[in-house]
């Protein structure tokens, strides 16, 4: 299996033992939603994953997923009130239990912040205010377009409105801190408008003193982060096409193509990316899942996608661990179909990794060229394994790094399966070594062909700089 699963985990999902099956069912990667749940869950599920991950020897990462300034209302009446087509309602940022005549924003500066004429879409886009008039202090009025049942809390969108609250809420900044405490491998930066947001995010974790800082992904899901997606893909560490946001901020016709396209972008940039939100989301009450759905999950895997991101389906979904199976059982048949391996792209002459960057390309180019079944490196940053993914490969790509960190990082990536390795008495030794290891882990056989890519002098620990093309015998 080369594409990635993405689990998110919530009460549905937050024990050992659900953690363990969901791995042996096929889960690269945990999600923790900082949405919801406390520290001392987020702890627990952290701790459970260490657990299991020594148990059965993985390096499953976690991706801690950041609130940002995401906007919602406040308490309704019961928990339950009806917006009425044609009605007007207001909207105010103070606090109070909102009714059919009057909801709360968390948002501060809303009314100063909105213009008439805007919209304000609710829970998903469900519903549809339009805004009528706004005294730019803590009231605005509005028409409802589209009515239906509003419960407490749930999402505001604002698309057509240009907010000044900043990327990081006060909130943010001290799960960034909790988050870089734990040493999660991934944290994830939810409503990047710019990618000013996430060199500032960057800074941020910089401040704190930990030898293993988490990589950044920049989930995209605002149409100004469109606007600035070349930057936004060369400060992330990664990417997430966010469809549940991104569908409710901009026309949801436009967002099968955005995905096709930020995939493009981010393999021509040796980025990973993830696609989320809705991927398998009708089993979440039912043991199979639809088949639009069983096509969304087989066309993201043939767009080219490192992972696939399941939310509700498990965090509190009835059937966690069987979505999980039935989502390997679809990348598993489709990975089957030739058509999505070896990308061929040429990577952009920088002179700085000119020469990596030749070796890494010619090394793919090489595997396709002779069916080699392995392609192995030598990684000390990630970099030569994202470069050799992002080609993607039909040979296993197979990661040897004495940073215990890095292998669990690099599980989300497409096709990357790592290994700790320690010892540098020298290349040749090295390529032996790492031989030896994949076949008597039966990962190759006698006669297969197998590419090794590495650095030498070894001492040096410097970029890539060999190739090699050996049998295994
Ligand atoms: P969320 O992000 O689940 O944190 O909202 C994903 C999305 O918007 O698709
Ligand atoms: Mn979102």
């Amino acid at each position: 299996m080369k594409t990635k699963i993405v689990a998110t985990l919530g009460p549905a999902s937050s024990s050992k033992e659900l953690i363990r099956e969901m791995v042996k069912a096929g889960t690269d990667v945990f999600r923790i939603n900082f949405s919801h749940g406390s520290y001392e869950q987020h702890a627990q599920n952290i701790e459970s994953i260490h657990c299991v991950n020594k148990e059965l020897k993985t390096h499953i990462p976690v991706l801690a997923d950041l609130q940002g300034p995401k906007i919602r209302i406040g308490q309704v009446k019961n928990n339950r009130i009806f917006l009425t087509k044609g009605n007007e309602i207001d909207i105010t940022t103070e606090e109070l239990t909102g009714d059919e005549k009057k909801i709360s924003i968390n948002y501060e500066s809303f009314a100063k912040d909105v213009n008439p004429g805007e919209d304000v879409l609710l829970d998903d886009g469900k519903m549809l205010l339009k805004v009528l008039s706004t005294d730019k202090v803590n009231l605005v009025k509005a028409r409802i377009e589209q009515g239906g049942v509003l419960s407490s809390k749930k999402g505001v969108n604002l698309p057509n409105t240009s907010l000044s609250l900043p990327s990081l809420t006060e909130k943010d900044l001290k799960d960034v801190e909790f988050i870089v405490n734990q040493r999660v491998q991934w944290i994830g930066l939810s409503f990047v408008r710019s990618a000013t947001d996430l060199i500032e995010l960057r800074h941020r974790i910089a401040q704190y003193h930990v030898n293993q800082k988490p990589w950044i992904m920049a989930k995209i899901e605002k149409p100004e982060a469109l606007d600035d997606i070349d930057n936004i893909i060369k400060e992330a560490d990664g990417l997430m096409v966010a469809r549940g946001d991104l569908g409710v901020e901009i026309p949801l016709q436009q967002v099968p193509l955005i995905q096709k396209q930020l995939i493009k972008k981010c393999l021509q940039e040796s980025k990973p990316i993830i696609v989320a939100t809705q991927m398998m989301e009708g089993m979440m009450t039912n043991i199979r899942p639809t088949r639009a759905e069983v096509n969304d999950v087989a066309n993201s895997v043939m767009d080219g996608a490192d992972a696939l991101m399941l939310s509700g389906e498990t965090s509190v979904g009835e059937y966690p661990v069987q979505v999980v199976e039935t989502m390997q059982k679809i990348i598993s048949h489709v990975e089957s179909f030739e058509d999505i391996y070896y990308k061929h792209n040429i990577p952009r002459h920088r002179e700085e990794r000119f020469i990596s960057d030749s070796i890494l390309y010619a090394a793919c180019e090489m595997a396709h060229q002779v069916q080699a079944k392995a392609i192995a490196a030598m990684t000390h940053s990630g970099y030569s394994a994202i470069k050799v993914s992002s080609q993607r490969p039909k040979a296993s790509i197979y990661v040897f790094t004495n940073n215990h960190g890095l292998l669990s990082t690099l599980n989300l990536v497409w096709g990357v399966k790592g290994f700790y390795y320690d010892k540098f008495i020298s290349t040749d030794h090295t390529i032996e070594d790492i031989k030896y290891r994949l076949c008597k882990e039966g990962h190759v056989a006698e006669g297969d062909l197998i590419i090794n890519i590495a650095s030498t002098p070894i001492e040096e620990q410097g970029q890539t700089n060999m190739l090699k093309l050996g049998r295994v015998c």
